[in-house]
């Protein structure tokens, strides 16, 4: 039986995600957004967190995990690579790992840049992935930490899931990345396509999260690096794909 997945927004831009395992009962927060980010799903559902996935060490995915340890008991797994920039976490895991919630399994992705030890968390069953912010939607996290090749690395290894994979990322900047998008990439149809469901959806108020990743694959340029076209319109041709990769994360901080 397939995980149930809740995902609201919280905080301005965040999403609050729960997963709930139906025939065990169990159920888990992808991140901690704040103490009260997951009180209204868990008022109309009845859930109780019984465990914290963290993927990075972000106050904004963090915040909430000493209220909610203490309120619920919860388990708190976080990556081992950022294990003493997180507190309260109780046991660490790493990419290839596998973590079981409830009677189902998620398997750990290492996806390093926006932080060195970012991690997300991939749903092989029902093909769910709790990307954070590795990946949004037309989008990649900022790098503030770590270098492109590695940053690419891991992108590439997110974009090797199933193209029918739904993609749960951590912010709702789906608007603004389509802008940047469409600014170096004006001329992909899958790219053009995207871009006007999210303003439709946008201006209906709606989120754009959860996004289906065969999509993003043909439209995100952030996962197009080794595109020879799109390298060429970055004056890269021929360039290796981290290096354009590189290229785009710079264009985007500074767009
Ligand atoms: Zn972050
Ligand atoms: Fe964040």
């Amino acid at each position: 039986m397939a995980f149930e997945i809740i995902c609201r927004p919280v905080l301005g831009d965040n999403y609050a995600v729960l997963i709930h395992c139906p025939l065990t009962g169990k159920t888990a927060a992808i991140d901690a957004a704040s103490e009260t980010a997951y009180d209204g799903v868990l008022a109309e559902t009845g859930w109780r967190i019984d465990m914290i996935l963290i993927t990075h060490h972000h106050g904004d995915h963090t915040d909430g995990i000493g209220a909610l340890k203490q309120r619920f008991g919860a388990e708190v797994i976080g990556p081992e690579g950022e294990r003493d920039k997180i507190v309260g976490l109780d046991r660490t895991v790493g990419g290839g790992e596998r973590i079981a919630l409830g009677a189902q399994n998620l398997e750990i992705i290492d996806t390093p840049g926006h932080t060195l030890g970012h991690i997300a968390y991939f749903d092989p069953a029902g093909k769910n992935l709790f990307s954070a912010d590795a990946l949004f939607s037309l989008g990649c996290g900022r790098m503030f930490e770590g270098t492109p090749g590695p940053m690419w690395a891991g992108l590439e290894k997110l974009r090797d899931l199933p193209d029918e994979t739904e993609v749960y990322c951590g912010h709702e900047y789906s608007a603004a990345n389509a802008k940047f998008a469409l600014s170096v990439d004006p001329d992909n149809p899958a790219l053009v396509a995207r871009a006007a469901e999210i303003a439709r959806l946008r201006a209906d108020n709606k989120p754009t999260v959860p996004f289906n990743l065969g999509i993003d694959k043909a439209a995100n340029p952030f996962l197009r690096a080794d595109d020879p076209a799109l390298a060429a319109r970055m004056g890269l041709a021929g360039a290796n794909p981290g290096d354009v990769f590189g290229a785009i994360r710079k264009a985007k901080d500074n767009f």
